[in-house]
Parts: C-alpha cells; sequence; structure tokens
C-alpha cells in the first residue's frame, strides 16, 4: 500500500518539502532540498521504508540526481538518516555529511538499528532496516558555510535530543531545525523531541538559544512543516521544553513510574488541545502519543535522575 503524504512542493525561496509519508501516515517526518545555482543539498532522507517515495517527491521537484552535492543528517535517528544507504546510490555525488558522533553509526548501524527496533516493539515495521553507508561517501559535519553557487548552507550544533545533533541555516535564513525543536501534529500542542536514555534538557535549551542567535526568517521542522514568526516560534519551543521539565519532575517527586507519568502528559496535551481521546486519528494515538510519548519521558526521567556532578 503506498502511503499517505503530502504533495512535495516549493515551500520557501530554492527550499523544496517532500512529505515521505513516515508510519504510512502524511505530516508526521518531512525531508527538504535547498537549491543553489550550481548544485542542491538535502537536509534529512526519512526511513528506509519510505524512500522510494522520498526519492520519487524529490525527483518530482526536479532535483537531477547528480546535481545532489551534499546531503546533511541532522543527526543519525532512523526516521532521518534510516535511508541515507540509499540516498547515497541515488545520488552518486553526494557526499554525505554528519556531525562527527554519528559517523560510527552510519559505518556500522547495527546498534542503531537493534535499538530502535526494540523501543518501537511491535510497530517496528515502520522503522524498517539501515544498512552501512560507504565510509568514503561521510564526511564530518563543520560549522561552516557549504557553498551550493550563489546559496549556502552552514550547520549549527545543536546538541540536546542527542549529543551529535545539528541544525541547518542556509545564507538568507532559512533554518532546518530538525529534533532541536519540538514535534507538532495533528492539532496538538508542542510536544519536545525528548529522546532515551538521557535527554539533555539544559543542552536543548541553549540549543534553541544558539537558533534563535542566527535569527532564522522562517523555520521548518521534520515532524512536522513550517513554523512561522520564527522568533517568537522558537521561544514557545524552549518554553514547552523547560515546562516539561518541570512537570514531569513533579510527578517524579510524587513516586509516579514511567506509564503512569505518560498517561498523565497524554491527558494534559489533550486537555491543553481541547481534544477527546476520540478526536485522535491512529498514528496520534498509538504512535505519537505512545511510542514516541514513551520515548520523551523516558529521556526526561533519564535526564531528572541522572546524579548531577
Ligand atoms: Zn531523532
Amino acid at each position: 500500500m503506498k502511503p499517505k503524504s503530502a504533495a512535495p512542493g516549493w515551500v520557501a525561496d530554492g527550499v523544496g518539502m517532500v512529505d515521505t509519508g513516515g508510519y504510512g501516515q502524511s505530516h508526521t517526518v518531512a525531508c527538504y532540498v535547498v537549491k543553489g545555482e550550481r548544485s542542491a543539498a538535502l537536509v534529512d532522507v526519512g526511513y528506509s521504508p519510505n524512500w522510494r517515495q522520498t526519492a520519487d517527491g524529490l525527483a518530482g521537484l526536479g532535483i537531477a540526481r547528480e546535481k545532489v552535492e551534499y546531503i546533511f543528517l541532522t543527526h543519525v535517528h532512523l526516521d532521518h538518516a534510516g535511508a541515507a544507504w540509499e540516498a547515497s546510490r541515488e545520488f552518486p555525488n553526494a557526499r554525505i555529511v554528519v556531525h562527527e558522533k554519528g559517523i560510527r553509526h552510519l559505518i556500522d548501524p547495527s546498534k542503531l538499528v537493534g535499538a530502535t527496533r526494540a523501543g518501537f516493539g511491535d510497530q517496528s515495521a515502520h522503522v524498517g532496516d539501515m544498512r552501512a553507508v560507504q565510509p568514503e561517501r561521510i564526511w564530518p559535519a563543520r560549522e561552516e558555510r557549504y557553498d551550493l553557487g550563489r546559496r549556502s548552507v552552514e550547520p549549527i550544533f545543536t546538541p540536546g535530543h542527542m549529543p551529535g545533533h545539528m541544525s541547518l541555516v542556509t545564507d538568507d535564513g532559512v533554518l532546518f531545525a530538525g529534533d532541536a525543536v519540538c514535534v507538532k501534529h495533528g492539532g496538538l500542542g508542542l510536544i519536545p523531541a525528548g529522546s532515551p536514555p538521557v535527554y539533555d534538557v539544559r543542552g536543548a535549551v541553549k540549543s534553541v538559544e544558539r537558533l534563535e542567535e542566527a535569527k532564522p526568517t522562517v523555520t521548518f521542522a521534520p515532524h512536522f512543516g513550517q513554523y512561522p514568526q520564527t522568533w517568537r516560534e522558537l521561544e514557545h519551543h524552549k518554553d514547552a521544553i523547560q515546562s516539561w521539565e518541570g512537570i514531569i519532575a513533579s510527578k517524579v517527586n510524587e513516586g509516579l513510574d514511567h506509564g503512569r507519568i505518560c498517561a498523565e502528559m497524554r491527558r494534559h496535551l489533550l486537555q491543553e488541545a481541547e481534544m477527546k481521546e476520540s478526536d485522535l486519528d491512529g498514528y496520534s494515538s498509538e504512535v505519537l502519543l505512545g511510542r514516541l510519548l514513551g520515548m520523551t519521558v523516558e529521556g526526561y526521567m533519564g535526564y531528572l535522575l541522572a546524579p548531577r556532578p
């Protein structure tokens, strides 16, 4: 069955978005393309099972295979980098650019794939497989301008969601935040992109502040889409990351376990959005407020319960 997804399109000057149809659902996992005069760059490539659809989306935008010079991976989680091995074959001239901490996972993804599939349990078919990328195709990211011909893209290291996480900003202020910003889907409020075992909350807040300093004019998120009025929007994301810490800390102090805290956060999100359980679609109910919320809470608990120096 072909997964549902929004049509690919040009969402800003020389910036294209492809809905990868992650989890068999539209508006869950996006990847982006930036076009310069000489070449193009991709930002993330999505899960492996969705690669054919993603590649077709890129072709539909008129991106020629040999023109892709860089494939930037914001980080190595499978919803961003799972299809990197397929993308490296599809785009033979592209350098795969990733934070140096992620390189070993691209060369040997077995640990990452095992942990991800375990985390998703009976839903792990969505995650699929990830095969090794040839080491000679991989380049460690540097915080410098990557030129595409009258357009450039620059990584900004934004640890928090994971240590080897980066965002990217173009020379004209288009920000691809990756999971440095929260998740937003289906009418629900912001859900911080915490991840197990430890979500570095302080690092995540500092990273959003670094993005604010870059003064972006528009922000694109992988999960999902465009955030206008970027400065205020980034403040909302920072507030959400911090307020979740406070709420989860109080529940940990009350002695609630992971399952109870997830149930309470689920209730909190529904209440905040003035929604009922019956308003949720299957993806929101089972994946977003199920597995993914569980991972976010686990990451916060790991952070709160970790010994402080
Ligand atoms: Zn991630």
